[in-house]
């Protein structure tokens, strides 16, 4: 836009001082400072000072412009305006307590062979859970957020998405009280399935996780929400300890409660990963759960 226009103006304009920046691309990261004074300066002279920076201003809001990743405006106008640093960005506003250690564990039992199906964990503890599906969105910016902080996330991933990059899961289960759960091998509506077909969604799954993951996964989350009692005892032939569904999602921004208004002791939290905005809607989440004098409480030390 403006970039290719600076020098001729220079040219042109001797009588005045003239600040030009140019921010190109991380390749071509060169910044323009042309300063001129009043009767000083000819067009050699300023594009001998190409590539030089000699203002303090542009010089380090360049590079922050950089790595916000052509997020803020392109412009390196002679206000310096710094925005939060990248590691301001990764604090985690407000302090949220994180996995306290649980006054009781609910303990989940297949009766007859068909796991039980939760949707909330009965306790008094003032700890919500926040579970986050799927994996086919792998955002960066995200996964570092929950790792610097210690986020513990009990992961329901598909496992065909997972494979394409279980690196990127298997760092976020590193944090304390964290873990990769079920949510079958490519997401179809298990309803719709024989035995043997859904069998091979949550068994299937089991089998790729334990080979990506190293561990078996003990909770399933059927995708949609959607099972039968098939699922329930096909479940258990694979592994699972319990179906667990959820009380209060977050799509994106907002929170949509399944009862009431506020979120509540035991409530377990839907989330996606997403491509982006995951670290916005993170904060947010985070200043309800506090505000709400809750903690973030591990699913799998509840529910065992
Ligand atoms: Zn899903």
């Amino acid at each position: 836009m403006s970039e290719s226009r600076p020098r001729t103006r220079a040219q042109r304009r001797r009588s005045r001082q003239i600040r030009l920046s140019i921010t190109t691309s991380v390749f071509l990261a060169v910044v323009v400072v042309l300063g001129m004074s009043l009767s000083n300066g000819k067009a050699s002279s300023a594009s001998d000072s190409a590539g030089v920076v000699r203002d303090r201003e542009v010089a380090t809001a360049a590079p922050e412009q950089d790595k916000a990743g052509g997020k803020d405006k392109p412009r390196a106008t002679s206000t310096p305006k710094v925005t939060s640093t990248p590691d301001s960005d990764m604090a985690m506003d407000p302090q949220v307590g994180i996995a306290p250690e649980p006054t009781s564990a609910t303990s989940v039992n297949a009766e007859g062979g068909l796991v039980p199906v939760i949707s909330r964990v009965p306790t008094r503890d003032r700890v919500v859970f926040l579970t986050i599906d799927d994996g086919y969105e792998k955002d960066p910016a995200f996964k570092n957020f929950v790792v610097a902080n210690k986020i513990p996330l009990t992961m329901f991933l598909v496992s065909n998405a997972a494979a394409a990059k279980p690196s990127f899961f298997s760092s976020i289960a590193t944090v304390k009280g964290s873990s990769i759960q079920n949510h079958s091998v490519n997401h179809p509506n298990l309803k719709t399935l024989s035995a043997a077909g859904q069998r091979k969604q949550i068994c299937g799954n089991a089998t790729m996780e334990k080979k990506l993951f190293g561990k078996t996964p003990t909770l399933l989350r059927p995708p949609y929400s959607e099972y039968n009692q098939t699922t329930r005892s096909v479940a258990y032939e694979c592994g699972i300890h319990a179906m667990v569904l959820w009380s209060v999602s977050m799509p994106s921004s907002k929170l949509y409660y399944g009862s009431g208004s506020k979120l509540m002791p035991g409530d377990i939290i839907l989330l996606h990963f997403r491509p982006t905005n995951g670290v916005k809607n993170m904060k947010k989440l985070l200043g309800i759960i506090n505000a709400a004098n809750l903690q973030i409480g591990s699913l799998t030390d509840y529910v065992k």
